[in-house]
């Protein structure tokens, strides 16, 4: 089972390919074999992104008219993401400095986000943000739901989630960056994600949550595990 409950097949043969910039070398990065392309730096999730915004944002993307918010906006995705969005694409996050590939809107969350009217994006991307954002998850979801348009997508990961657990928040109040690295995993790392994070995501009134379509034969065909990097897909009603 993977962190999502969902069966892991081990019968395909994993490829040394990253289907990003067609470089035929993954190596081990933090322990975990074929992680990383040698040449574009790609990691695993970015791989899955890749498919998964090919497969779902193709349909959505009508250039300079349709609007994509990219927090955390990942450098090797900028290239498919503004081909197809144009000038409708914003990539934004707390802290622009840490990226210099694009011009990055700083937006601060939650005030920040107070800018954007309902049913504004047709696209929300977020991966692996919620766990740095302080405070509760369900206010930052149910914040995203609204600035979302009906019929918009908002695709997304986090690490985990943990089923086997339910989620531990606070980490902005601990006192020291190894308290955080011991209860979260990482000195920035503000929660741990469990079962009740999916239980949330699945029963909210407002939207539905849709599969990834990512198999196991896909993961293997662009060097990533089985089961590994799932994605959430909601779209609101
Ligand atoms: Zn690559």
């Amino acid at each position: 089972m993977n962190s999502l409950g969902i069966p892991m097949s081990h019968q395909y043969q994993i490829k040394e390919y990253c289907n990003i910039c067609g470089n035929n070398e993954l190596i081990k990065y933090k322990n975990r074999p074929h992680e990383m392309c040698t040449k574009c730096k790609s990691k695993s999730r970015h791989r899955i992104a890749y498919i998964v915004y090919s497969n779902f944002l193709k349909p959505l993307a009508d250039k300079n008219v349709a609007k994509l918010l990219h927090l955390a906006p990942e450098k090797r995705l900028y290239p498919l993401l503004k081909d197809l969005f144009g000038a409708g694409y914003m990539p934004a996050d707390a802290n622009p400095s840490n990226f210099t590939h694009t011009k990055v809107l700083k937006l601060f969350f939650p005030k920040d986000f107070e800018i954007f009217p309902e049913d504004y994006f047709d696209v929300i991307l977020h991966n692996h943000v919620l766990e740095h954002i302080p405070g509760h998850y369900k206010d930052h979801l149910n914040s995203f739901f609204k600035i979302l348009k009906p019929g918009g997508l908002m695709i997304f990961s986090v690490p985990g989630p943990y089923l086997d657990k339910n989620t531990s928040e606070g980490g902005e109040h601990l006192a020291t960056d190894q308290e955080r690295v011991e209860k979260f995993f990482q000195k920035d790392h503000f929660k741990v994600f469990g079962r009740d994070f999916l239980e949330y995501i699945s029963q909210t009134p407002d939207g539905v949550l849709i599969p990834d379509g990512i198999t196991d034969r896909i993961r293997a065909s662009c060097g990533v595990r089985p089961g590994k990097d799932p994605f959430f897909i909601w779209k609101k009603n």
